[in-house]
C-alpha cells in the first residue's frame, strides 16, 4: 500500500510505551491470584506510520490498546506522548489526552448508542473536543461524515446505528474519534466484526488518515491484514512481545515459532501449507481463550496456567468496558 513516508523531523514517536506491564489480580477459588495480561512491552507510535499488534484471543492485545488509551492504569513501565511521560491522569488531563490518543473498538455496533442518531453522537463530540454548537457544530459534522466518506452527508446525518450497515457504523465511530482531532489512533481489530466485503474500505479509510499524518495501532488477529496495512508488525504471546520488525521482514522471514504459526494458518487457501484451525489449535497447545500464567499473590514465582474451566470462574475484580 503506498503511502507518505514518516516524517523525518519527527524525533520522537507521537506515542511510545516503555517496559509497559498489566497485571490483573483476580481471585481464584478464594485465593488473591494476578494473570499478567501484559508483560514488558515496548512499543512506538510514528507519525504517519501504522503499527500492527498481532497476536491469537487472548494474547493481551486489547489491554495494551487500553493502556495507551489511559482506560485502564499501567502496572508498570512508562508511556511518552510526544516524550511527556504521561502521569496519573485528573479528569481534565484525561479529556485533554483524549484529544490526542483516540480507540476504535471491535464492535461499532456497541461502541455507539442504539438510542443516538448520528447527529447526537457526533455533535456530543464536536461540542466536547471543538466546543462547536449550533449552525457550527452541525457543519463540522458534515465534514466529519464526509472525512469518513459517508456521502452526502446530509443523507447520514439523522441516521440512528440500527439503519446502517456494519461498515457505515465503524465510520460514524472513526468519524467520533476523528472529532478529537487525534494524533493517535488505536484501533482494537476494527474491521474484524465486518463482512468481508467491506473490510477492504475500512482499512483505506484508516489508511489515508495514516497518509494525513495519524499514528495509528492497528490490532489484529489477522496476520494477513497486518502485512497489507501496517509498516511494522510487532507480534504478541502470552502478553509478551515474541518478535518485531518491519512487516516485510515479519511475514516473508518470521524468526519466532509463533509468528511461523500465525502466519501458516492465516486464511489463504491458495498457498501451500495452510493448516487448519484443528492443527493450529493444537499446536498453540489448547483454547485461544485460556488464561495466560497466573502468578500466586504470596509466591511470585509460582506460575500455573489456568485450564479454560478456571478461567472462566475466574472472577474479574476489575471491570471490563
Ligand atoms: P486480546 O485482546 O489479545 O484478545 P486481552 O488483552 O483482552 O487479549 O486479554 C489478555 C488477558 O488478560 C486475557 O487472559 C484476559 O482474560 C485477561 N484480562 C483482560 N481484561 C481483564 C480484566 N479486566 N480482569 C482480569 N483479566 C483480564
Ligand atoms: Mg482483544
Amino acid at each position: 500500500m503506498p503511502h507518505t513516508p514518516p516524517d523525518p523531523a519527527a524525533a520522537t514517536p507521537a506515542l511510545r510505551a516503555t517496559g509497559l506491564t498489566k497485571r490483573f489480580p483476580v481471585s481464584r477459588f478464594g485465593r488473591k491470584r494476578f494473570i499478567d495480561a501484559v508483560v514488558d512491552v515496548d512499543l512506538d507510535l510514528w507519525p504517519g506510520r501504522v503499527v500492527a499488534l498481532v497476536g491469537e484471543s487472548g494474547s493481551g492485545k486489547s489491554t495494551v490498546a487500553r493502556l495507551l488509551a489511559q482506560l485502564i492504569p499501567h502496572t508498570a513501565g512508562t508511556i511518552e506522548l510526544h516524550g511527556e511521560t504521561v502521569g496519573k491522569l485528573s479528569s481534565r488531563k484525561f479529556r485533554d489526552y483524549c484529544r490526542h490518543v483516540q480507540m476504535i473498538f471491535q464492535d461499532p455496533f456497541a461502541s455507539l448508542n442504539a438510542i443516538h442518531t448520528v447527529r447526537y453522537t457526533l455533535g456530543r463530540a464536536v461540542a466536547l473536543h471543538q466546543g462547536l454548537r449550533g449552525k457550527a457544530g452541525e457543519a463540522a459534522i458534515l465534514a466529519l461524515l464526509d472525512r469518513v466518506a459517508l456521502r452526502p452527508a446530509e443523507r447520514f446525518i439523522d441516521k440512528f446505528p440500527h439503519e446502517l450497515s456494519g461498515g457505515q457504523r465503524q465510520r460514524v465511530a472513526i468519524a467520533r474519534a476523528l472529532a478529537a482531532g487525534p494524533e493517535v489512533l488505536l484501533a482494537d481489530e476494527p474491521i474484524s466484526m465486518l463482512d468481508v466485503s467491506i473490510r477492504l474500505g475500512v482499512l483505506n479509510l484508516l489508511a489515508e488518515l495514516r497518509d494525513e499524518g495519524i499514528a495509528i495501532l492497528y490490532i489484529t488477529h489477522d496476520i494477513a491484514s497486518a502485512r497489507y496495512f501496517a509498516d511494522d508488525i510487532v507480534v504478541m504471546y502470552h502478553g509478551k512481545v515474541v518478535e518485531r520488525g518491519d512487516s516485510e521482514s515479519v511475514t516473508q522471514h518470521p524468526t519466532h515459532e509463533y509468528t511461523q504459526l500465525l502466519i501458516r494458518s492465516a486464511p489463504d487457501p491458495g498457498r501451500d501449507g495452510a493448516v487448519d484451525t484443528q492443527e493450529r489449535k493444537e499446536t498453540t497447545d489448547g483454547d485461544p481463550n485460556a488464561l495466560p500464567p497466573t502468578v500466586d499473590e504470596d509466591n511470585h514465582t509460582a506460575a500455573l496456567t489456568a485450564s479454560p474451566l478456571e478461567s472462566t470462574s475466574a472472577s474479574q475484580t476489575e471491570a471490563r468496558p
